[in-house]
């Protein structure tokens, strides 16, 4: 399964210069794109056939790994209001008993579905630092071990992301009992960040960046000193935050200091295209306009968004003003890039009364649009050069089976059209990550494995309820 594929032959692809039939691809030792013929009726002898449509493969800029194992444990109603808050409840009391064993296990399933959703990376926001009732490990680094364990086996690219989490509200609030796991001074952060780099080199598997996990989390000495230490460790490393998910956030912000938190957040920090506004959800047009031209990414999460009744992103307004957004699955309520963009539309078509909504001026095709600005987002997003095939590029890609009844017969952008709001499976047949097959005719080659150990890992965590 890890076989590199020097030579890919695809009958068509879509390139980062627009579409292309019969491209051959060569990948180098490295796992990159060493060229790319165009028209190459001929395919070398040694050159591998796809069954399919060659398409750069999505990053997922958001994702708890652990919240996978709760999904629909939410969705009853209870006697409280049933909002974000209730739900982080239920989160809280269900993370108590996951360790290291069940978060690589837990991780390892949930990365599976992503790659065969078409996912090729992940941004890990990992804030689960501790042991159940928050003691520290003798190492630090014991549950970012078992995500890297995760993601390695399973093959998906990791760009992790451990969280900075002091405080439970503005005003540098002491954190709660049951937050006592996610905690960490600038210090003991600090020596976190160290044993990490110094424990995995930045490679084709693996790259490095932080969280802050929210503006209520951190105070703003504490925010300096935690993007300065990743600053001193990883320069280019992606900077993450969860920013404006809920209005009762924004209303405590301004409360605390007078400024919408987007708007603190651009007034007080040298935010720019290493950053990653996660949940940048409640945006007034100024936000809008200035988030964009500071060339962060803002990380939508639609299918969780709409699961936790956040409110809707303003898609329209931000990308007439030129922003750049990725696609997160967080809770991982769905685990598809094609139902978050999905959603991502018709968010704005229910709100606008209109149709077609975010296509762009150069790109009328909606599905070839969102499709193309998700993955340059998601590549920023993560820190790595993907999300376009072209020379140079990280050999992330996907298959599409276009010998399926919705696809079918479909040119080029119509096959993303088609593919993003008729779809009914995740018609994804093949993925590679850095030049190396992990899907293959829709399977992981330890998928069944990787399943028993998530089902006993359920097993012991409702046993333990
Ligand atoms: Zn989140």
């Amino acid at each position: 399964m890890t076989k590199p594929a020097k030579v890919l032959y695809a009958k068509r692809a879509m390139l980062a210069d627009g579409w292309a039939q019969d491209v051959q691809v060569t990948i180098d030792d490295h796992g990159n794109i060493a060229h790319i013929e165009k028209n190459q009726t001929t395919p070398d002898f040694n050159a591998e056939s796809l069954q399919g449509v060659l398409l750069p493969g999505m990053a997922n800029c958001h994702s708890h790994a652990f919240q996978r194992a709760m999904v629909g444990l939410a969705e009853v109603r209870s006697s409280q209001g049933d909002d974000f808050w209730g739900w982080r409840d239920t989160m809280y009391r269900f993370l108590a008993a996951i360790g290291p064993q069940e978060l690589q296990a837990i991780a390892a399933q949930l990365y599976v579905e992503m790659l065969k959703a078409g996912y090729t990376g992940v941004a890990e926001f990992h804030y689960l630092h501790h042991a159940p009732g928050g003691a520290c490990y003798d190492d630090p680094a014991e549950m970012s071990h078992a995500i890297i364990r995760g993601a390695t086996d399973v093959g998906i690219q990791l760009t992790l992301l451990p969280v900075l989490y002091q405080f439970s509200d503005f005003g540098s609030v002491a954190a709660g009992p049951q937050q006592q796991r996610f905690l960490h001074d600038g210090e003991r952060f600090q020596r976190l960040l160290e044993q990490l780099a110094a424990s995995y080199p930045n490679s084709q598997q693996l790259n490095h960046g932080m969280a802050l996990h929210s503006l209520r989390a951190v105070d703003e000495p504490l925010l300096h000193q935690g993007v300065a230490t990743l600053k001193g460790l990883h320069p280019n490393g992606p900077i993450h935050i969860h920013i404006a998910e809920q209005e009762k956030e924004v209303a405590a912000c301004l409360v605390h200091s007078g400024q919408r938190p987007v708007e603190w957040l651009l007034d007080h920090c040298n935010v720019d295209e290493h950053w990653c506004l996660v949940h940048a959800t409640h945006l007034n047009k100024r936000e809008c306009e200035r988030l964009a031209a500071s060339k962060a990414v803002a990380g939508l999460c639609p299918t969780t968004e709409a699961n936790l009744g956040d409110g809707l992103f303003p898609a329209v307004d931000f990308l007439h003003s030129g922003g750049r957004f990725a696609l997160g699955s967080d809770s991982h309520i769905s685990v598809s890039p094609v139902e978050e963009l999905r959603l991502l539309e018709y968010g704005q078509r229910l709100t606008h009364k209109r149709r077609t909504l975010l296509a762009g001026e150069a790109q009328p095709s909606v599905g070839a649009s969102l499709y193309s600005q998700a993955l340059r987002g998601g590549a920023q997003a993560l820190g790595i050069k993907s999300g376009t095939i072209a020379a140079g590029m990280r050999a992330d890609f996907i298959v599409l089976d276009d010998n399926d009844p919705t696809l079918y017969g479909k040119h080029n952008d119509q096959l993303l059209d088609s593919w993003i709001f008729a779809s009914q499976r995740p018609n994804v047949k093949d993925v590679m990550v850095a030049g190396c097959w992990k899907i293959q005719d829709g399977r992981h080659i330890n998928e069944e494995q990787i399943q028993q150990d998530f089902f006993r890992t359920i097993d012991r965590l409702n046993n333990q309820a």
